[in-house]
């Protein structure tokens, strides 16, 4: 797909969830945009988590059922298929966040096809530019296979990346195997080539209540606005523009234009539509960023942390996208769950990468080191203590290969691995579901896995993904020697 030389992006007024209202939104944008969806017509909402306990992270359905109404309305019978899809955040199964969302219902309501990625084929798509991580990633089916796909992000601060705009968005076009490699301190590359396996020909973000702060668990902003564009980056800029961000110090933004996926200079961008882009930035005054260090994030809590940098020094004094970043969000998932998270923590010591200063641990107190790259010399409780860093570097890493852990596995193994006064996780990332275990396995707060109301839910979701993959493995083989799909494996386009 060529990205427009001049890109559009359309500011519009909308302060509720009425479907019938957003349609026509969407609509007009579309035709404003000149677009009309063709073939299999994908939409990828957010839902990283969803449900009650989430209220304000995932792109909400009423806003999918307006996307995906318009996108009839507009597309008719050039549409061959007109789909949803996703991978909400792992290990949880997306049938679990479709059905949390609401999505599922909405789906069923209007007959529109539903993908959870992770269920589905795995598709390699080659790169070849200059700046990439690897030869090739990992990418479902659906979305290797769409002709028209439509991005539907939460605007959103992300406590590693800044934002949660278009860009960032693509995390879910990767199953559980795939997601975890690369999601360290370069996390913001990995991005970066994510935008080459497909870009958005329309990008539509539920802006109507906008969420502050976290990723998960964010404070509600009633922004009261759609914002629709015909280019990711160009469309990130301008949501940065409106929270008083430059997009050119948001890392996964400012790569993904080098790459080539469009402009950031808002001059070179069209705005259009019922709200200035000075009204919108008045709307947005005071939306808070995510963008915090894990030890400032527990400053005042029973948790002290202590972070290094990670293993290449070229990349900073720290690991934004891997071990830090998700115990900050393992911390807030247990406090959904279980109020007094913070008052049942014990005192609790967590230390990441090549950390060289002191650890105030008195008796008793346990320290963790967290992830393969931690690495430390010192004495704790009296003993002299040596924690060798065993970080493998990335290209040891064959995304053909890869396995994931199954969450049963990690939950019968998680309390094995925190016996003793010192402990190391290993893994490179340490995941937010480990770190969600370990830090239940060290206190009394509430195993979110083991909530009645949701185990239920989570069972049938995981047996049902599982049936699927299991399906999949049988199919698998004669896929493969049909010679059926080998992958779109864009390079960087051109400007039209
Ligand atoms: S082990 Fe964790 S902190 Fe270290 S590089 Fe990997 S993701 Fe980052």
């Amino acid at each position: 797909m060529k990205i427009p030389a001049r890109p559009k992006v359309i500011l519009r007024s909308c302060r509720d969830y009425d479907p019938e209202r957003i349609r026509t939104i969407i609509r007009e944008g579309l035709e404003e945009l000149g677009l009309r969806p063709f073939g299999r017509t994908l939409v990828k909402p957010n839902l990283v988590a969803a449900g009650p306990l989430f209220p304000y992270a995932y792109t909400r359905p009423e806003f999918g059922e307006g996307v995906l109404r318009a996108l009839r309305d507009v597309g008719g019978s050039s549409m061959t298929e007109l789909a949803a899809g996703e991978r909400c955040g792992i290990t949880v199964p997306t049938r679990v966040a479709m059905r949390e969302s609401g999505w599922d219902a909405m789906l069923k309501k209007i007959d529109v096809k539903r993908y959870c990625f992770e269920e589905e084929q795995q598709v390699e798509i080659p790169l070849s530019h200059p700046q990439r991580l690897r030869d090739y990633l990992f990418t479902p089916e659906p979305v290797a296979r769409a002709d028209f796909f439509v991005n539907c992000p939460k605007f959103k601060a992300h406590p590693w990346t800044t934002v949660t705009f278009g860009c960032k968005a693509y995390i879910g076009i990767q199953d559980d195997r795939h997601r975890l490699i690369d999601h360290d301190h370069k996390l913001d590359e990995k991005i970066a080539d994510l935008q080459h396996i497909i870009q958005p020909q329309f990008i539509a973000i539920d802006a109507i209540t906008a969420g502050e702060g976290r990723m998960l668990t964010p404070t509600p902003f009633p922004l009261g606005m759609i914002i629709m564009g015909n280019s990711q980056v160009a469309f990130d800029a301008v949501c940065c523009n409106i929270i008083g961000v430059d997009a050119r110090t948001v890392p996964h933004i400012r790569l993904s234009a080098e790459h080539g996926f469009g402009t950031l200079d808002l001059a070179n961008i069209d705005v259009t539509g019922d709200v200035s882009l000075e009204e919108a930035r008045a709307r947005a005054k005071g939306f808070k960023v995510g963008l915090i260090r894990v030890e400032k994030y527990f400053e005042g809590t029973n948790i002290t942390a202590y972070a290094g940098p990670p293993p290449e020094a070229e990349h900073g004094d720290y690991c934004w996208g891997g071990c830090p970043g998700a115990i900050e969000e393992a911390i807030e998932i247990l406090r959904v769950f279980d109020k007094d998270t913070d008052r049942k923590m014990p005192r609790l010591h967590v230390v990441f990468g090549a950390y060289q200063g002191g650890i105030d641990a008195r008796p008793g107190e346990k320290v963790i080191f967290i992830g393969d790259c931690a690495n430390w010399k010192g004495e704790l409780h009296g003993k002299p203590v040596a924690i060798e860093n065993l970080y493998k570097d990335r290209s040891t890493l064959d995304p053909h290969t890869v396995r994931s852990q199954d969450i049963f596995a990690k939950l019968a193994s998680a309390k094995g691995k925190l016996r003793g006064d010192v402990v190391r996780l290993e893994g490179c990332p340490v995941s937010v579901a480990e770190q969600v275990l370990a830090l239940v396995s060290v206190s009394d707060v509430k195993n979110p896995y083991y909530d009645r109301e949701n185990m239920l839910t989570f069972g049938r979701a995981y047996l049902g993904w599982k049936a699927r993959v299991t399906l999949n493995k049988l199919q698998r083989k004669r896929y493969q020697q049909n010679g059926a799909f080998q992958g779109r494996g864009q390079a960087a386009p051109e400007l039209a």
